[in-house]
Formats: C-alpha cells, sequence, structure tokens
C-alpha cells in the first residue's frame, strides 16, 4: 500500500487529467486514496487543475473513528473503502454526461451493453455482457445516502462505482491506473449513452429493479 506522499502525488497528477476532460467544473468532485497510515482526500472548494500537497487532508486510522472532522463528501468515500475492501483510490467526478444520464434515468441502475469499452472495466471480456452501475438519489444527508449505498452493496456488490442522480460519479479502483482506466471508461459509456438516447430517444433501461 501507498505512502501519503507517493498517493498524493498520484491523485495531483490524476486531477489534472481529470480537470482537462472537464470533468470536475467550479472545483467539483474530489479525489481520494487509501494509504498505509489511513486516507488522503482532497479539501473541499479546490480547483483540480492547480492542486498542490496543501490540498489534501491526511487522516489516520485513529481520526477515521471521529468523522466529524470530515466533510460530507469524504464520509461517502471512507464509505465505499469500509464496503470494498480492494479498493485504493476513488475519484469523483461531475461531468456532463454522469450528471445528465443519472438525472433522466428513472431506474436504480444505468445498464449497457453492446458496448467493446465495457471490457476496459476489470473482468468484462465480452460487449455482450450488461454492465449495471446502481444510481443513488442524491441526498445532503450523507449518513443516510452512505446507508443506502451500504444496504445495496449487500445484496449486489459495487465494482467499478456509483452514479448519484443529478451530482456525478465515483469511481472505483484496486490502484491509481485501475481507477483512472475505470473512470475514462465509464465516462466515455456515458457519453456515447447519452448521444444515443439524444438520437433514438429510447432509454436502455427504465424499469425499476428492486433494491
Ligand atoms: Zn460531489
Amino acid at each position: 500500500m501507498q505512502d501519503n506522499h507517493t498517493a498524493i502525488s498520484n491523485l495531483i497528477e490524476a486531477a489534472k487529467w481529470i480537470s482537462q476532460q472537464g470533468w470536475v467544473p467550479a472545483s467539483g468532485g474530489n479525489l481520494s486514496a487509501r494509504t498505509q497510515n489511513g486516507f488522503v482526500i482532497t479539501t473541499n472548494g479546490c480547483d483540480k487543475a492547480q492542486l498542490t500537497h496543501e490540498h489534501f487532508l491526511q487522516l489516520d486510522h485513529q481520526n477515521l473513528n471521529t468523522p466529524q472532522v470530515l466533510s460530507s463528501e469524504a464520509k461517502l468515500h471512507l464509505s465505499l473503502y469500509q464496503l470494498i475492501p480492494e479498493a485504493q483510490c476513488v475519484l469523483h467526478t461531475q461531468s456532463v454526461a454522469a450528471t445528465v444520464l443519472s438525472q433522466v434515468t428513472q431506474a436504480h441502475q444505468l445498464d449497457l451493453s453492446g458496448y467493446e469499452m465495457q471490457k476496459a472495466l476489470s473482468g468484462f471480456t465480452s460487449h455482450l455482457e450488461t454492465l449495471s452501475i446502481p444510481i443513488f438519489d442524491n441526498d445532503q444527508d450523507i449518513d443516510r445516502l452512505s446507508l443506502l449505498v451500504s444496504d445495496h452493496h449487500l445484496h449486489s456488490p459495487i465494482k467499478f462505482g456509483v452514479l448519484i442522480r443529478g451530482h456525478g460519479l465515483y469511481a472505483v479502483g484496486k490502484n491509481i491506473t485501475e481507477v483512472r482506466r475505470h473512470l475514462e471508461a465509464l465516462e466515455f459509456l456515458f457519453s456515447c449513452e447519452l448521444e444515443r438516447l439524444k438520437i433514438t430517444g429510447i432509454q436502455a433501461s427504465n424499469t425499476l429493479h428492486h433494491r
């Protein structure tokens, strides 16, 4: 596992790239990593193109038991690490495609199939498989939102990330390389799906799945 310094350097580099893609406008989004000492995450309200080591909150294992020091969104990052032991990195973006698609999809998940790019997600070997990304209603009460995410994970394990309706994507991965690939593939797929929807007007999944 990485030390804090290495993890932050990797996140700064990822943040520049994410910013260039236009996925974190107006200081949106936040990026975090699990480390040997605990957990590092971007502080709120900073421009992701201009991050330095000072823009990160570093929490050791002991601090993690006092979540009042955490911003609300940091709590969601932490919940994802608690739920998914192999997750080492969480990248939260607020792209146009993720925001709009999660807003117009009424179902509790976005189902994608037929795209070759699905194979960029670890474990996928065919475009014929269905990739399901859960969608949760946005909620300013993060404890309540985290509870819904944990509950969902119990019967349907979260592998690549979650969408928050009208808000954005939280992508997860077992290291910085994997999470960047997952994020790029998901954002590509969301853009394709949004384009497809604009042209055909047909939503891929609009059945309400039981949660
Ligand atoms: Zn956010």
